[in-house]
């Protein structure tokens, strides 16, 4: 009988995690490898699009996700004002990673997964069985993430998207009453701290109605964490006899609230192949190139159209367009909305 071949993955994401977890199920030795520990907070707008009930059973979610929140209703704002809102076609699922990937990391382990925490694993040429889910790669950038929790703030809308001068924010609620503002601003030397910080941010964006409601909530100052050097992506890169999952291989604007599934259905889309490789059914080269062509398959239009768009949201004439469209009932928002997803 073939030895089943083992499988390395580097980091410790919603890419890495997921498909450890899916790989250990199926009987595959895995070790992963993570920077940091769990729970941890992420800069992340923790609202999930588009991801389906079958990529969730394909990768054993189910438990994991089962008490995420289900939103539908969008409200865009722009300059303090409420202007128009959309029903998402199908809803979105909102859990903080604080407790999305704690859980998968718990899951993973539970399976029987080996999980080295606090551990880097420095740069290395291609090696048979090793998955990249790394997370973005660092590129000079002018954007800045900031993120941050905010406890019992009552929210307008299932997700409130607030335009500002180069910056968009989204709040959302995520479990235990807690709303999550995220929020990808242009870069700037403002001297504060946590949610001292994004209010700055807020004012400084012109976006002083968002900031004047917040200003006495009542923020989880250890949820603050913040994130440079964000270059987006509209092609998945991976040189040969690589594997690399997430926003590793792409990383989609922030906009789109589909990073998260990416990277989910990026561990969905190369399971197979790597479970053919483990047990010896075919090569790592090959693997790489099988996995390659169907990430490209899957992800190029939505990578594509976010690119397109992403300058409508960040610049002040733009957005005015934009809402403008959707206002008059004039922007496709379903073509672009299956575009993106
Ligand atoms: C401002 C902002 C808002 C966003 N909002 C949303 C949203 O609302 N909805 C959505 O779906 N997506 C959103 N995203 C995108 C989403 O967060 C990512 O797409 C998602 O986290 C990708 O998962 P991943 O597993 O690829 O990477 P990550 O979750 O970043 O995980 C990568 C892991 O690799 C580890 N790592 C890195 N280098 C090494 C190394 N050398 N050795 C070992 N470990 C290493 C890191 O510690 C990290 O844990 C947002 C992104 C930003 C920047």
């Amino acid at each position: 009988m073939t030895k089943v071949r083992p499988i390395e993955i580097i980091g410790g994401g919603l890419a890495g995690l997921s498909l450890g977890l899916a790989l250990r199920r199926a009987g595959v030795p895995v070790t992963l490898s993570d920077l940091g520990q769990y729970p941890r907070h992420r800069v992340c707008g923790e609202f999930i699009t588009s991801l389906a009930e079958s990529t969730i059973t394909r990768l054993g979610l189910t438990s994991v996700m089962q008490d995420a929140l289900h939103h539908q209703q969008v409200a865009w704002f722009n300059d303090g004002r409420q202007l128009c809102t959309q029903h998402l076609p199908v809803p979105a699922r909102a859990m903080s990673r604080h407790r999305l990937d704690a859980r998968l990391a718990h899951a993973f382990v539970a399976a029987g997964g080996r999980l080295h925490t606090q551990t880097r694993v420095p740069d290395r040429m291609p090696t048979a069985g090793c998955v990249i889910a790394t997370g973005r790669r660092r590129s000079p950038s002018p954007w800045i993430g900031l993120k941050i929790h905010v406890c019992n703030l009552p929210l307008f809308c299932d997700l409130e998207v607030h335009l500002g001068e180069q910056t968009y924010v989204g709040l959302t609620r995520v479990e235990d009453n807690r709303v999550n503002l995220c929020g990808l601003f242009s870069r700037r030397e403002l001297a504060a701290k946590g949610s001292a910080l994004i209010i700055a941010y807020l004012r400084a964006a012109h976006l002083s109605a968002l900031a004047d409601r917040l200003e006495n909530t009542d923020f989880d100052e250890a949820s603050f964490c913040a994130v440079a050097a964000l270059g987006f992506d509209q092609h998945l890169t991976a040189s040969p006899g690589e594997v690399v999952l997430g926003d590793a291989g792409a990383l989609i604007p922030p906009f789109t609230g589909n990073g998260m599934a990416m990277a989910l259905q990026g561990a969905e889309t190369a399971l197979a192949p790597l479970l053919a490789y483990s047990r010896g059914a075919r090569e790592w080269a090959e693997t790489c190139q099988r996995i390659q062509l169907a990430l490209h398959r899957r992800f190029r239009l939505r990578l594509t159209t976010a690119a397109v768009l992403h300058p409508f949201l960040l610049q002040r004439l733009r957005q005015r367009w934009l809402l403008r469209l959707a206002q008059v009932r004039l922007l496709p928002f379903r073509p672009l909305y299956a575009a993106l997803h």
